[in-house]
């Protein structure tokens, strides 16, 4: 049996939080056994914003680290660099052809990211979500695991999908989103109304993967909590329930044990039990990307963008003939 396809990505920019692991690259390796995976480190996404040249490259490599270090297996999935293959860029260049403005405008993320500025805000940082779409497209993809902030970027991508078919007939695969119910939206430790976001200039609202012990117990001791004192889920008390989603998820205790096993108890108890679960998560992650090198890496680069490529021309080919370019 032919399995289904997956495709997901993440960017290099600053360092990756609890929030990308447990919204999105922790279903990526849970689901890459089910599908035929492939996964991308979006360089080309990172450069929307300004970026350091020197750091972005070291960046996208311990991005690869990540990946591997979190579980993806090279051996069952690909892994490989966006710019690596350029069909990337081309299917960008075709799909903000049949792209409206008025679709794009409609975009939550660029208003965030633009801080109200459209003025000042760069082209590419608005035409994101078409470079998304290609990256989806180009591989006939069924299934996109990602969090709640991409998808409405998700549902774009469907609808342009669904109009190069519909004016150029059968092309392209519709993907679903996999959002999971339970962590797809990881919040702030110092504002439970924002996503923890690699962007965000406040470090101490993200506990990265890379933090050490110490780092992780002080951000939880100073994370924001809601009036009251009880520890249960309760959406109108969103700082707590963002602490016990993080629990629950690492610790695999269900909510009502989770609640049962925190009753009676103060705050200070239940953030520095809460850094001791997420200490020992990450202390063997942290060895794992200790384990690979600059040259085991490229290796796995290399031939994942290799294989990507073939998937990826064979779309785009397809698509130039389609549209009249060949
Ligand atoms: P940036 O602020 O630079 O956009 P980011 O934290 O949003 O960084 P991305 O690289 O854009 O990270 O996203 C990688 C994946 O992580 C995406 O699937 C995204 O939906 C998911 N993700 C990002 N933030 C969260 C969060 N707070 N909770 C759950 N999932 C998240
Ligand atoms: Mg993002």
């Amino acid at each position: 049996m032919v399995k289904q396809r997956i495709f997901s990505g993440a960017q290099p920019t600053g360092q990756l939080h609890i929030g990308n692991y447990l919204g999105a690259l922790r279903n990526w390796v849970a689901l890459q056994d089910e599908y035929e995976s492939f996964y991308c480190i979006v360089n080309l996404h990172a450069i929307t914003l300004p970026q350091d040249p020197k750091i972005l490259r070291q960046k996208t490599l311990d991005l690869a680290r990540i990946y591997l270090a979190a579980g993806i297996d090279p051996a069952r999935s690909t892994v490989f660099i966006q710019s690596d293959v350029s069909e990337h860029a081309e299917l960008t260049w075709v799909l903000s052809c049949t792209s409206r403005m008025g679709e794009l405008e409609r975009m939550t993320q660029f208003k965030d990211k633009a801080k109200g500025s459209s003025e000042r805000a760069g082209v590419g940082l608005f035409t994101y979500p078409v470079l998304m779409a290609a990256d989806i497209l180009l591989y006939q993809t069924d299934l996109v695991p990602i969090g709640k902030d991409q998808k409405q970027h998700l549902e774009l991508t469907r609808d342009l999908a669904e109009r190069f078919n519909r004016d150029f007939g059968e092309t392209f695969k519709i993907p679903d989103p996999y959002i999971p119910p339970v962590g797809a939206n990881i919040k702030s430790l110092q504002d439970p109304t924002k996503k923890m976001s690699k962007s965000d200039e406040n470090v101490t609202g993200s506990i990265f993967l890379l933090d050490d012990a110490d780092t992780v117990t002080k951000k939880l001791k100073r994370a924001v909590t809601d009036s009251g004192t009880d520890i249960r889920f309760d959406d109108s008390r969103p700082a707590i329930t963002n602490l016990l989603t993080i629990y629950h998820l690492l610790t695999g205790k269900s909510n009502e044990e989770c609640e049962e096993h925190f009753e009676g108890k103060g705050y200070g108890q239940f953030k520095s039990e809460l850094a001791e679960v997420v200490v020992e998560f990450l202390r063997p992650f942290q060895e794992r990307v200790k384990e690979y090198d600059d040259d085991a890496l490229k290796s796995v680069l290399t031939a994942g963008a290799e294989k990507a490529r073939s998937i990826a021309r064979s779309t785009l080919n397809n698509v130039y003939s389609k549209m009249g370019i060949r």
